[in-house]
């Protein structure tokens, strides 16, 4: 079979929130940028779990700003409004945004076509063809055939790192014991009446989950059923169906668990209209067309980020996005859900650059969920805003080393981190976000 053959400055795999920052990021430096997407649709868990919030984007109260600000001011200024910002319900959560999931994702494609970024959706990234310590090509795939797709450097945004794997890029997965945090399948129920939905104030809704549970009418991993009021005013986001043990880059082990996520969410969802006072008009809408995956690979970089820099508040020089996000765990292996503080209110940490800078690879950089992080830290780190903000990092990065004619290493991040700041970061390079603003300020 006849292989295309496709050339590009700059190669982005998974077009997630981090792919998106990241094709942003390099195309607005100039470079030429091809963004591979295996799905029909940009967002990643974003698209997999329609209408979920982005949270953490506003540590000690303020705007991380770049693209998730971008984003975030571009709904915001529709008319209709199609976001709104809101503190979360969940404790150690400051403020998130929740947004209609069409106008986001309308949005986030109309920004990649303002920037030029080339834009192959339903094709997949396979093995990369070396030239010792750099990747030269990517094979990928879409209908028409095979793909080799030439790229002077890539950035890995797949989550799952298929392809960095096979360049040889060393990685973790899920805690270093193989325990990944468990997958979830999401759906908004609509026709709700909020008033008398949300009369309690418990986000879990554990009196009711319990009698549930008792009466075997959901599953007893359903102890806290997380519903969230939606955007539009009569619809309820159901974040709470997680199934425990998948290995979310074993694509039947995906199918598996969706098919059993469908069953849990018909039931629960047949039990919310017939037990939760406020439900009783409601339908289910927007089921997810497949589990959102939290953590699979863990990719090793120059630095790890620990646990305990994120205690400390650490803001390192190359810090590249502001977080002040707890650690959000959910279900690795046998254990519960946590949402522990981890950093000192009012205070918040950066992630380093060097957390996504692979030890010897020249050009490769990544972003997002398979960032070099231990297992808590990686708990914390891992919010949407932020993801979209490590690629936008990862993006501007790569186009500097392009400029430059240098490795990823030989990167001055604290220069990386310089430009992100003129890009509008915020928190980052110099720039310290003072301290907690109980009063919202715009993003
Ligand atoms: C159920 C769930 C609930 C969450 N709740 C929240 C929340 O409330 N707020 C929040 O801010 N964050 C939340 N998170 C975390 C956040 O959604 C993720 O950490 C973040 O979306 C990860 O973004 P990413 O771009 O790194 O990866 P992903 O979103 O996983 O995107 C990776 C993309 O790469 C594509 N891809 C993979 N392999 C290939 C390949 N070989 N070739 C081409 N494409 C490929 C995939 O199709 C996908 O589109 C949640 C996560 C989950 C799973």
């Amino acid at each position: 079979m006849t292989v295309r053959e496709l050339r590009t400055d700059v190669l982005v795999i998974g077009g997630g929130t981090a792919g998106f920052g990241a094709a942003l990021g390099a195309a607005r430096q100039g470079k030429s940028v091809r963004l591979v997407e295996g799905t029909s649709k940009i967002g990643g868990v974003m698209a997999f779990c329609p209408g979920m919030p982005w949270g953490g984007g506003y540590p000690t109260g303020r705007s991380i700003g770049g693209v998730f600000g971008e984003l975030t001011d571009a709904l915001l200024a529709l008319e209709p409004p199609m976001a709104e910002v809101r503190p979360s319900t969940l404790e150690n959560f400051g403020y998130e945004v929740i947004y209609d999931h069409e106008a986001a994702v309308f949005a986030m494609f109309q920004m990649l076509e303002d920037a030029s970024v080339e834009v192959h959706l339903n094709t997949f990234a396979g093995a990369p063809v070396m030239e010792g310590e750099r990747i030269a090509r990517v094979e990928c795939t879409d209908r028409t055939g095979p793909i080799a797709i030439e790229a002077g450097m890539v950035i890995d945004c797949s989550g799952d790192g298929d392809t960095s794997a096979r360049a040889g890029v060393p990685y973790v997965v899920g805690d270093g014991r193989g325990n990944m945090m468990g997958v979830t399948l999401s759906f908004s129920m609509v026709g709700a009446d909020w008033a008398r939905v949300f009369a309690k104030g418990d986000p879990y809704f554990e009196e009711e989950a319990a009698f549930g549970i008792a009466q075997g009418l959901i599953h007893p991993d359903l102890a806290k059923l997380y519903l969230m009021k939606g955007f539009h005013p009569d619809t309820v986001f159901c974040n709470s169906v997680h199934i425990r043990g998948v290995d979310g880059t074993d694509p039947q082990a995906v199918a598996r668990a969706t098919q059993e996520g469908r069953r849990r969410c018909h039931q629960l969802a047949r039990f919310l209209t017939r037990h939760v006072p406020g439900f009783e008009a409601a339908r289910m809408s927007e089921l997810g067309p497949t589990v959102g995956v939290r953590e699979t690979r863990k990719l090793e970089a120059v630095q790890r980020i620990l646990a305990s820099d994120l205690r400390r508040g650490a803001k390192p020089d190359d810090g590249i996005v502001a977080c002040d996000n707890p650690i959000d765990d959910v279900m690795r292996g046998d254990e519960a859900m946590t949402h522990d503080a981890i950093v000192a209110k009012g205070d918040y940490y950066t992630i380093p650059l060097r957390a996504m800078v692979p030890e010897r690879m020249q050009n490769l950089l990544f972003a997002g969920r398979l960032v070099c992080a231990d297992p808590a830290a990686f708990a914390s780190v891992r919010g949407m805003p932020q993801c979209m903000a490590m690629g936008q990092a990862a993006g501007t990065a790569a186009a500097m080393a392009l400029a430059s004619g240098v490795p990823v290493q030989a990167l001055d991040p604290v220069r990386v981190a310089a430009a992100l700041a003129a890009q509008g970061m915020r928190g980052i390079g110099g720039d310290r976000l003072e301290r907690h603003v109980p009063a919202l300020e715009a993003a």
